[in-house]
């Protein structure tokens, strides 16, 4: 079994009485290593919960999580955090970066908290925003670049401990069209280097560059199509190796 996120009969509630919401009801899904995971659905649907369910942002109200074999829907709060920390790599539409920190210091910041040394998370956030072609605005605050480089930092900054998940809820949902084709570029690239990413989104631009696209209603999934023939992650020869192979 190579799923890295498993999930089995999960629920979230909110409120109680007369205002009970089932925001996630009764789901399942196996997520194998290096899928491309698109979730889609009208706003209030539950997709949001979903995310946080995943990551550990949000306990459920019954059912489980697993994430890479490990049980995390029961874990302390400490064990829950470091997991967050160490393992997942949230994005979110409004980028959530630190605003008074550099676009380098907002990436290297998860790599400080999860322990590694100033030097080596230096290291790592420079390789990364020069991934995401932001070398040149490292120095920046966020507040000097424009919605699409905020993202990318944000989507850099997510990779910095080199996550089991990447979770990403509208990643594209605040920027232009130019910033959004960025945007798919840089998730297909993550892509072919095998990095599983789980993404809520309204837009069938990014729907298209997915693997497998879940629908919800009301909390439940109601569809659940998988588009691409292999979903393993390819090796270093990737479709090359293939033909390669398949020609004789
Ligand atoms: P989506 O992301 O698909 O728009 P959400 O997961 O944000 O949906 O919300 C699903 C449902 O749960 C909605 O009806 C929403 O109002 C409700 N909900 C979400 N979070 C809370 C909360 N903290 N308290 C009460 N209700 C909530
Ligand atoms: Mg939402």
């Amino acid at each position: 079994m190579n799923a890295v996120l498993q999930v089995e009969g999960l629920c979230k509630q909110h409120g109680q009485g007369q205002g009970l919401v089932r925001a996630v009801d009764e789901v399942y899904l196996d997520v194998p290593a290096g899928q491309m995971l698109a979730v889609m659905g009208p706003s209030g649907c539950g997709k949001s919960t979903l995310l946080h369910l995943l990551g550990g942002l949000e306990r459920p109200s019954g059912g489980e999580v697993w994430l890479a074999g490990q049980r995390v829907d029961t874990l302390s709060e400490r064990a829950l955090a470091r997991l967050r920390r160490r393992s997942v790599g949230f994005v979110f539409q409004a980028f959530h970066l630190v605003e008074e920190l550099s676009a380098a210091e907002n990436v290297e910041l998860p790599a400080l908290l999860a322990g590694r040394s100033p030097r080596a998370a230096r290291h790592r956030a420079s390789a990364l925003l020069e991934r995401v072609g932001l070398a040149d605005r490292a120095r920046h605050l966020p507040w000097q670049l424009s919605g699409g480089q905020r993202q990318r930092v944000a989507i850099a900054r997510a990779l910095a401990n080199e996550p089991l998940v990447m979770l990403a809820d509208e990643p594209t949902g605040n920027l232009d069209t130019a910033a959004t084709l960025d945007v798919l570029r840089l998730f297909e690239e993550l892509r072919a280097a095998g990095q599983t990413l789980v993404m809520v989104t309204h837009d069938d631009r990014v729907a298209a560059i997915a693997d497998r696209v879940v629908s919800m209603r009301d909390g439940t999934f109601v569809d659940d199509t998988w588009l691409a023939v292999d979903p393993e992650p390819t090796d270093g020869a990737g479709w090359l190796g293939g033909l390669t192979e398949s020609g004789g």
